[in-house]
């Protein structure tokens, strides 16, 4: 039956791919639905990134992933994950973004932006880089201010505040100070993340140190202008020239699309989504979680490395009980 699936994966990040790999492995009829392109967050990285893990760690569906270096680029990775998906024909369908899930009887109905779908078994791979935390400020949703930073040489010449001091924020310092932006930091803590990498770490604090970029500690951004911001410092409030803002200020998972669909969350401030550890199966009976959207508000504790597992467990536990479609 046309849109009948053993699993709808919802999310074509590494882990949702690796569970359709998987999926496939194991005989299942399976679709991916992903709302942008194919592994959207690490398509929205900076353009220079390197991963911080080996490329073997990244590896998904048992497929090489063979780097210049020992640690990959973005663009080795979009790379490596488009050749693995278009080598196992991996049936996605990209650009399309899941609404809503509801249940009926033993199956659930999918609804997207495109069409619905029906499914035995839905498996959530929603990840957590759609969502950023606003500074909540007059002036934030300017076109000057981006959650997003992608390339240094935009910057060039041009006076740039970053809010945050963890290694993204770090990162977009580093590089567009280094590309003749004149950069500002305004760090909320007073001092320089403790999670920033530690062969990057000493290079800021020398930066800073050395004054070639100026940082606030203890301050907040209150106000951004067309041509200003308003800092609001430990010695007062600080208005300084800008042209752009990078607020660099985290993401956090999309929990009230779990919450809507019935998945029980923890009270306490990591507000954990409720799953079984063997088989990731939430109290939702049918419904999956694999990947960063397992860590609730803990986005740190899992990434593609710790992660990569949970794709054999969930599709090992979905055989127990399916009837596998034609
Ligand atoms: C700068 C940076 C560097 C990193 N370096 C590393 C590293 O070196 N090693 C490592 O292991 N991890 C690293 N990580 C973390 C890693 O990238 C994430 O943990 C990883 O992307 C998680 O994979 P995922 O498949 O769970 O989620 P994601 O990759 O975020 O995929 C989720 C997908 O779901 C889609 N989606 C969301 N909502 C919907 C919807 N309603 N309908 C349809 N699709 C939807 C999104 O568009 C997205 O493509 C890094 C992260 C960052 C930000």
């Amino acid at each position: 039956m046309k849109n009948f699936f053993d699993i709808i994966i919802i999310g074509g990040g590494p882990i949702g791919l690796a569970c359709a790999l998987e999926a496939k492995r194991k005989g299942l009829g399976y679709i991916i639905i992903e709302k942008g392109a194919l592994v959207n967050s690490l398509y929205n990285y900076p353009v220079n990134m390197t991963f911080f893990s080996t490329s073997e760690k990244l590896e998904i569906g048992g497929v090489p992933f063979v780097s210049n270096n020992i640690k990959p680029t973005r663009n080795e990775s979009l790379e490596y994950y488009r050749r693995v998906a278009i080598s196992a024909g991996l049936n996605i369908k990209l650009f399309e973004e899941v609404f809503n899930i509801s249940r009926k009887d033993d199956l659930f109905e999918v609804n997207t932006s495109r069409e619905n779908y029906i499914a035995t078994n839905i498996i959530i791979a929603t990840g957590f880089y759609d969502l950023p935390f606003l500074l909540n400020v007059p002036g934030e949703h300017l076109p000057k201010v981006t959650h997003y930073y992608k390339d240094p040489h935009f910057y060039a010449f041009q006076k740039v505040l970053i809010v945050g001091a963890s290694n993204s924020a770090v990162d977009a310092a580093l590089e567009t100070f280094r590309k003749g932006a004149n950069v500002t930091m305004v760090i909320r803590d007073k001092e320089v993340g403790e999670r920033v990498k530690y062969w990057v770490r000493p290079d800021i604090i020398n930066r800073i140190k050395e004054g070639s970029i100026k940082a606030y500690f203890n301050s907040t951004v209150v106000a951004i202008r067309e041509k200003e911001v308003d800092i609001d410092t430990p010695e007062g409030l600080v208005t300084i020239d800008n042209d752009w803002v990078i607020a660099m200020t985290g993401y956090q998972p999309n929990l009230s699309f779990l919450e809507k669909i019935g998945i029980e969350l923890s009270a306490d401030d990591s507000r954990k989504p409720f799953y079984n550890i063997d088989t990731h199966e939430t109290n939702a009976k049918g419904i999956y979680l694999a990947g960063v959207i397992c860590g609730g508000m803990d986005t740190h504790s899992l990434f593609i490395e710790n992660s990569r597992e949970h794709a054999e467990k969930i599709v090992n536990n979905i055989l127990v009980h399916v009837h596998v479609t034609d």
